[in-house]
């Protein structure tokens, strides 16, 4: 299918791009890398009348160290995080989801907002934002708003984003000196989402742990943060016993449906499987 017809729109400021949205309403989309929203369009899961496209507004991109805190503008594509040195350096659990990402086409082109304003479930970004403890600056013509991505994510293709905001920034945490980080990812083959994924961040005393994150991607209709399995970790010491018993709570809040990835009861199997391969992961790449 072709998309209905729709009018464009290219402003270079966000204060531009916000007229246009408050303008429009619920007729508009806003356009960034594309890569989710035209698949919608062509299949007329989408039809906006307006296409605001976000990509000539300089502003939106960049990643910053400010503090104790990364600023990464939303429209910057997937493949500017890999190469950020900032990124490789304070956060490399989001260098890692990243590259794992579909193909270099795809990173190229698709943004970080984008990835997370979408509300797929699928989609990689949500669990690494949420296993960061991220937030995002949600922008309207009346000010702006500081979203945590713990309750940012509603459901599939829903999010807390009101339909005249845009997404202007993300800010993460830089994770304390020697966190060892993973995302294990299992897909299909090069290009896919993923199967089940699992996103930890972990802090060790010497073979006790001494905090962990721990956040799953395509298990659910939102991405899930593992609680009951990170407060059973806290001040246990990491072998394969606790490795079994905090894979098994990880599964317990997983509901995944049946589809062309699998079924539920091997969803469920590999979500255990990728919790504790990111956790062995994540250990062994602590510095202490
Ligand atoms: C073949 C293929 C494989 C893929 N595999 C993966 C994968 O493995 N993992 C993964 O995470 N993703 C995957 N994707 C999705 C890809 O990462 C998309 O780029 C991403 O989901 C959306 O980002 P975008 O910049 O393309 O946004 P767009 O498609 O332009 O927009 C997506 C939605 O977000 C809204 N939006 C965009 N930016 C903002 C903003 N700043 N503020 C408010 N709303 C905004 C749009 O209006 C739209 O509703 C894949 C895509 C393809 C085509």
């Amino acid at each position: 299918m072709i998309p209905r017809e729709f009018e464009y729109h290219a402003p270079t400021s966000v204060d531009d791009a916000l007229a246009l949205l408050g303008a429009y309403g619920g007729e508009a989309k806003l356009l960034a890398g594309g890569h989710s929203l035209l698949p919608m369009m062509k299949l007329r899961f989408a039809d906006p009348a307006h296409l605001i496209d976000l990509n000539r507004i300089d502003s939106l991109r960049g990643i910053q160290l400010s503090g104790n805190e990364i600023r990464i503008g939303a429209m910057t594509c997937e493949n500017d995080l890999i190469w950020s040195p900032v990124l490789n350096e304070h956060c490399p659990l989001l260098v890692e989801g990243a590259r794992l990402i579909s193909d270099p086409q795809v990173r190229y082109r698709g943004t970080l907002g984008g990835d997370i304003s979408h509300g797929d479930p699928g989609n990689d970004h949500p669990a690494i934002m949420l296993c960061l403890g991220a937030s995002f600056v949600l922008k309207n013509q009346a000010g702006e708003r500081v979203v945590p991505a713990d309750g940012f994510f509603l459901g599939t293709y829903a999010t807390a984003l009101e339909p005249d905001e845009i997404l202007t920034e993300i800010r993460i945490p830089v994770p304390a000196a020697g966190t060892g980080w993973c995302y294990s990812k299992l897909k299909r083959k090069t290009g896919d989402f993923a199967t089940a994924a699992a996103a930890v961040l972990i802090r060790m005393n010497g073979n006790v742990v001494a905090d962990v994150s721990i956040t799953l991607t395509n298990l659910g209709n939102t991405a899930l943060k593992a609680r009951d399995a990170e407060q059973f970790l806290r001040g246990r010491v990491l072998d394969d016993t606790t490795l079994d018993e905090a894979a098994g709570k990880a599964m317990a809040i997983c509901e995944p449906v049946e589809d062309l990835r699998g079924s539920v009861e091997y969803k469920l199997a590999m979500a255990g499987e990728m919790t504790r391969r990111a956790l062995r992961t994540a250990a062994a790449r602590v510095k202490h």
